[in-house]
């Protein structure tokens, strides 16, 4: 046993190193996916923070339009223009109601957007 196979010994070196080299190979690729997931991370926050604006926005006018309407004692038979846009909101895929607020619908509909949206 005290006689080493020097052959043996450079085959599992040369292995280790192949090894080596394919975990490395593999760590540059995991790397540049983390700045890929990070880079489309940054972007769909501004993509988010951008449409909760746009949806405040739409809530403001929303409210504003039926504050409106009560005030004037008409009944609220008219779908203004912000529910209109709130309903296409919540058909292209998001939430509009107050618990799930402007983030993307992933499960079908949503019983909080649908008595928001029956409310008018
Ligand atoms: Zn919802």
């Amino acid at each position: 046993m005290e006689k080493v196979d020097k052959k043996e010994v450079f085959q599992s070196v040369a292995n280790m190193e192949e090894h080596l080299s394919h975990f490395y190979r593999e760590l540059v690729q995991l790397k540049q996916r983390v700045s890929e997931l990070l880079e489309e991370n940054h972007q769909l926050q501004i993509e988010n923070a951008h449409l909760r604006r746009r949806l405040e926005q739409l809530l403001e006018a929303w409210e504003e339009e039926k504050r409106k309407e009560t005030k004037h004692g008409k009944k609220l038979i008219d779908i203004g223009e912000g529910y209109d846009n709130l309903a296409r909101l919540y058909q292209e895929g998001f939430h509009i109601c107050h618990v799930h607020y402007g983030s993307v619908r992933t499960e079908g509909d949503c019983l909080f957007c649908l008595s928001f949206l029956n409310k008018k």
